[in-house]
């Protein structure tokens, strides 16, 4: 253990009696007495995540292990190489500074889901954010949760990006004012350079702009972005508002199927005109990821039961179903005319609720193999399925398996399905890092656990006889940079 300083939440110790008083507050302590030993000591200049008290390395997940050359020299690639993100959020730059930014901006994103699942209130968590509040205050509020979710992928995250980025080695009760104070300091011109380029040394991300969802234009700055934009909202059209707003954004007027579908062709050539790189869809979020192949009648039917009656709202399940699947097969086939990457939402959803089962990527399976000519993205690494996700990366030649987000959501689970990856899918495929964040703070924490997952990988696959020690850093490059450059640069765009 580290000789840093603890925190404690609770004045004086409170012995448990024999083992069977397991109180709150005795699981508390514990809890605060938990070292992030899976941090101490590292700087910046090395992704590692790892090392003891007496300077040995332990592995990204946190399991002490050897050290070995090959590892070292890996670490040191990939601290040193330029890397691809292929999936972001993050507001841009000058949004940003509009913003008042405090400690608890790193309690934003992802980790403010954490919260409310150790059991913080929603409201609680949703205060965090309230520059009025007092930061102690807040900090108050906070901190009996943060010994509990610091411990997860998202905790290490911040927990990196503090140490990293501000100079703070941990996040308690003697370091959260002066990481505030440099937080806040920093949001300044010239912080996404710092940070994106310089620091976590991304060529460019793939920005998938949350202000774009419902139609809004891309605001594209091609220093730091590719833009994807999102056409869900015609797939998931159902009410007459939904029409309404359609034909505002597009200008044609919607009062038949072959309407709504002219309208899709055309923000396609909107977006195309603004620089769109390619499309995503998020529906997962939505409804299952199951797509079936729906004849025209059979949409047109669904579209005039949907919007032919007064109240369209009492149509079944099963007639939005029908116009949802058919108008994804319509947004497929415009990717496909215009040459440019689809991404796809799989697997675990964002947030405290949660329908894992319909975000399985195997459902896709129809609609990967109808149109072999599209290059799909599929993000995630399908979590929790990550097997039926490297099966369809495996056998399917338009299949780009993408690891971006689970490296925080639980680093142990990106090696294993990394390691998986390498055995089943050819190593022009493999996408190995999207930061998937709003904030600058967590795109380089994670990109720096990115980097630590791939280098361990490699290294345990060379240690243990299955790559030869010279590809594995020609692999790191094809994972981590070239693959994710090769699908976002060879695409022709628009012809015009
Ligand atoms: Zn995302």
């Amino acid at each position: 253990m580290s000789d840093k300083p603890h925190e404690h939440h609770h004045g004086h110790s409170h012995p448990h009696s024999g083992g069977k008083d397991l109180s709150r507050r005795t699981l508390m302590q514990a809890a605060a007495a938990f070292t992030p030993l899976s941090l101490v000591g590292s700087s910046g200049a090395d992704p590692l995540l790892a090392k003891d008290s007496s300077g040995r390395p332990l592995g990204v997940a946190g399991q002490p292990r050897s050290d070995s050359s090959i590892w070292k020299a890996l670490r040191e690639h990939a601290a040193r190489m330029t890397i691809l993100d292929t999936h972001e959020h993050l507001w841009h730059e000058d949004v940003r500074l509009q913003k008042k930014v405090d400690f608890f901006l790193l309690f934003s994103h992802y980790t403010d889901a954490d919260l409310v699942t150790a059991g913080m209130t929603p409201q609680a968590v949703h205060d965090l954010q309230n520059p009025e509040i007092p930061l102690e205050k807040r900090w108050k509020d906070f901190a009996p949760y943060w010994p509990f979710t610091r411990t997860t992928g998202y905790g290490r995250c911040m927990l990196i990006a503090a140490r990293d980025l501000f100079g703070i080695e941990d996040i308690n009760k003697q370091t959260y004012r002066l990481l505030s104070e440099r937080i806040a300091a920093a949001n300044k011109p010239g912080w996404f350079e710092e940070v994106l380029k310089e620091k976590a040394r991304i060529e460019y991300s793939v920005e998938d702009d949350l202000t774009t969802i419902r139609g809004e234009p891309l605001k594209l700055n091609p220093k730091f972005y590719k833009m994807v934009s999102r056409f869900d909202y015609f797939i998931m059209a159902n009410r007459r508002e939904d029409l309404d707003h359609i034909e505002k954004v597009t200008g044609v007027a919607v009062s038949k199927l072959a309407d709504l579908e002219d309208a899709l062709a055309k923000a396609f050539e909107n977006r195309l005109r603004e620089g769109m790189a390619g499309v995503k869809s998020g529906l997962a979020y939505q409804r299952s990821l199951h797509y079936e192949k729906v004849s025209r009648e059979e949409a047109e039917r669904a579209f005039n039961t949907l919007f032919g009656t007064p109240s369209p709202a009492t149509a079944d399940a099963a007639t939005r179903k029908t116009l949802e699947d058919y108008m994804m097969h319509k947004t497929v086939q415009q990717v496909a005319e215009h040459h440019i990457p689809f991404q796809i939402h799989t697997g675990f959803e964002a947030g405290n609720r949660n329908h894992v089962a319909r975000t399985n990527p195997s459902h896709l399976s129809d609609l990967l193999n109808e149109y072999p000519q599209v290059r799909f993205d599929l993000f995630h690494g399908g979590y929790p399925y990550g097997g039926e996700f490297a099966a369809l990366g495996k056998s399917l030649a338009n299949v780009y398996p993408d690891l971006c987000w689970l490296h925080i959501i639980a680093p142990g689970v990106a090696k294993r399905t990394l390691h998986e990856l390498i055995e089943t899918v050819p190593a022009n495929k493999i996408l190995g890092f999207g930061g998937d964040f709003f904030h600058v703070e967590g795109a380089y924490g994670h990109a720096q656990m990115a980097r630590a997952v791939t280098a361990e990988v490699l290294a345990e696959k060379v240690e243990q006889g299955y790559l030869r020690e010279e590809e594995a850093p020609l692999l790191m490059e094809r994972i981590l940079y070239l693959n994710g450059k090769e699908l976002w640069s060879a695409n022709p765009a628009s012809p015009s």
